[in-house]
């Protein structure tokens, strides 16, 4: 489903982000990237969502090599995929309704269709009574939820977020991770950054360390393993 082959990333200015990851990621499974500052987990997420472009080695992500993916065809392949940052990223002129609309529209998806697949996303995520407020009306765990909703209108197989709960007070951290859980289970794939040591070693899964941007640690059910 994912799978990385000997991949490298130096940026221009000459640090090598990362050096030699190789790992396959299924679908359906749910997996934290951890690791320290520095080590390499941004660029490691960006390559996933074709922000980036390793120098070598190949990224395959529903059957498509993304380090040989041309440029206008990034959107297309971004379709298929949803992304969570840390900072939400919601356009602030547009309603919560139309921010999630707005990725159904550019697909010229039917009218009637937008309308109930919306609703249906604001509902999972418990925020249909805001459809009409701005991004700015919200609180920061009420936008997140926004701009989960957002990732999977489309319903992508993958949902890559960086660091989602980041900004976040711990309870309403727990809220974000409890859409997620929701989301793999309904058989998404997630794939996510975090810093978060009590949330990985509660809600448990799949844990790749990333220190020196090598995969030092791949664990089924794994621990955070660092103090944070
Ligand atoms: P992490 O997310 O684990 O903190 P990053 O992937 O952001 O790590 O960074 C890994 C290394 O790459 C760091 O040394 C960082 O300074 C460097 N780096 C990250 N982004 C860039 C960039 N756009 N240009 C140059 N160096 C970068």
């Amino acid at each position: 489903m994912i799978e990385l082959q000997e991949v490298y990333k130096k940026y221009p200015n000459g640090v090598s982000a990362i050096n030699g990851i190789d790992v396959r990621i299924n679908q359906g499974e749910f997996v934290y990237v951890v690791g320290p500052s520095g080590a390499g987990k941004s660029t490691f997420i960006k390559m996933m969502y074709r922000e980036e472009v390793p120098t070598s080695g190949t990224i395959t992500m529903n059957g498509v090599n993304l380090a040989k993916l041309k440029m206008r065809k990034v959107p297309i392949f971004r379709r298929n995929l949803g992304v969570v940052f840390q900072d939400y990223k919601l356009l602030p002129t547009l309603t919560v309704y139309e921010n999630i609309a707005f990725a159904l529209e550019v697909i010229e998806a039917q009218p009637k269709f937008i309308k109930k697949r919306v609703m249906e996303v604001l509902d999972l995520v418990n925020l249909k009574h805001k459809a009409r407020m701005l991004p700015t009306e919200l609180s920061g765990g009420e936008q997140q939820r926004v701009s989960i909703a957002r990732s999977i209108v489309n319903s992508p197989k993958v949902v890559i977020a960086d660091e989602p709960t980041g900004n976040l007070d711990p309870d309403t951290s727990w809220e974000i991770m409890k859409i997620f859980e929701e989301i793999n289970n309904r058989g998404t794939t997630v794939v996510m950054a975090t810093h978060n040591k009590e949330i990985v070693n509660t809600i448990q899964h799949r844990v790749i360390a990333i220190e020196g941007g090598k995969i030092v640690r791949d664990e089924q059910k794994g621990e955070y393993g660092y103090e944070n």
